[in-house]
């Protein structure tokens, strides 16, 4: 078998690249772990930024989002128990976009496998590179139906396998991995309950951050500072909506629409990043080469631009041999990255400040809170980040 790419991974970072080289005829072959069902259905990010669905768009892959997706244009930060209200839009003129993660990867793959004719392998076991270092790698697994090993020949591989896959454990010892682990927890929790406010909410409280994140009419996405390692176990239906409401409650608002918890689990927040994101013939994307921990919402974000410049970079070089986007591939992701690492850790002061139990850092997180509605110019500042409109794209 001969491919001229084989992506590893059917994350949103992969299919995207999958769906531009299908789109410019150029034969590629997606291997995944998971099944379709599963793929389909996996609950994650859902606040996709401006550039990022023009990006889709102008490839083709946006109609569904752009007829469904809500538009959110102002968010609201609670502390000392009173409501306070930004205006992302009016800042900038800029919005989010909010379509959960799932639906994303269901349009992705559909138009991936079913539209352009892609070639996809789910639930494969034990993929494993080889001869990256020379111009005849090979990608090789283990095909679930027969039980048999496969082996791939290609002229690129994608890593795009997430935090957990494969790909990245083959990088040479020489390869830098900066890493950063903020010492914090967060309980990621799923709620079948209408969202409590029509915008996200930031809830800087003594007893720890809560996040309210509207998914759709019927799901929130919530979330909770916790100690590191914690047992979701810990977390009973009870003890959830009691912080919650005490967290994310301000004087003048009704309580929180209580639900069922549909997920309920423990992210420890830390990041990576692998810097070159390219060994050979090996181009790494998306959660792959660099984490960042859902602080800023930024990670899909940061897959699809990853994605855009390889899956172009690639077309350019099979159907015109123009190196110059895959020579730049991983200085043009690194800037964005640590831009969006650089505002995560400043966003992670500012949520986490307040429950560190050292008063002078509560004392200087409410200060930088108040700028944030006194100086239009620190308020621009961040606006520009939290929407991603300040990176070069
Ligand atoms: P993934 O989506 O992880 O896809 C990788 C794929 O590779 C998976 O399908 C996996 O099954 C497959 N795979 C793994 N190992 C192998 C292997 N060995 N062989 C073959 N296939 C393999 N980001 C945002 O921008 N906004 C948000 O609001 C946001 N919220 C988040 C909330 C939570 C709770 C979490 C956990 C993350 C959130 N993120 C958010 C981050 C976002 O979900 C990720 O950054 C994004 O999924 C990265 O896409 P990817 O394609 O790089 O990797």
């Amino acid at each position: 078998q001969r491919f001229p790419v084989v992506i590893v991974g059917a994350g949103p970072a992969g299919l995207t690249i999958g769906n531009i080289l299908r789109a410019a005829s150029v034969d590629c072959l997606v291997l995944e772990v998971e099944t379709r069902e599963f793929i389909e259905r996996r609950p994650r990010a859902g606040v996709i930024e401006e550039w990022a669905v023009r990006g889709l768009e102008q490839r083709g892959l946006a109609d569904n989002l752009l007829a469904r997706a809500e538009l959110h244009t102002e968010c609201e930060f609670r502390f000392e128990a009173r409501r306070h209200r930004f205006s992302y839009h009016e800042l900038t003129g800029h919005h989010h976009f909010v379509y959960p993660q799932p639906l994303l990867v269901t349009d992705l793959v559909r138009e991936y496998a079913d539209v352009r004719g892609g070639a996809i392998r789910f639930g494969v076991r034990d993929v494993q590179l080889h001869d990256l270092d020379s111009d005849r790698p090979s990608v090789s697994y283990t095909d679930p139906e027969t039980g048999q090993r496969q082996l791939v020949h290609c002229d690129f591989v994608a890593g795009c396998d997430g935090a957990r896959g494969v790909t990245r454990t083959v990088l040479p010892e020489r390869a830098r991995i900066a890493r950063h682990d903020y010492g914090i927890g967060w309980l990621a929790l799923l709620a079948e309950a209408p969202p409590s406010s029509d915008c996200v909410l930031f809830g800087i409280h003594p007893r720890g951050f809560a996040g309210h994140m509207p998914r759709s009419p019927e799901v929130t996405r919530y979330y909770l500072e916790c100690p590191p390692g914690d047992d979701p176990e810990n977390w009973s239906h009870e003890r959830v909506w009691t912080e919650l409401q005490e967290r994310l409650g301000a004087a003048d608002r009704p309580p929180l629409t209580e639900g069922r918890l549909i997920e309920k689990r423990v992210l420890d927040m830390h990041n990576y990043v692998v810097e070159p994101m390219v060994f050979g013939r090996l181009f790494l994307a998306g959660d792959a080469a660099h984490l960042t921990a859902p602080i800023a919402a930024k990670g899909m974000n940061l897959a699809l631009h990853d994605a855009f410049l390889l899956g172009d970079g690639l077309v350019s070089y099979l159907t015109k041999g123009d190196a110059g986007g895959l020579h730049g591939y991983s200085d043009a992701c690194l800037q964005r990255v640590w831009d969006y690492q650089e505002f995560s850790q400043w966003l992670s002061d500012v949520y986490h400040g307040t429950s560190s139990g050292d008063p002078f850092r509560a004392g200087t997180t409410l200060a930088r809170l108040r700028r944030l509605f006194t100086s239009p110019a620190a308020a621009g500042a961040f606006a520009e980040q939290y929407l991603g409109e300040d990176s070069a794209t």
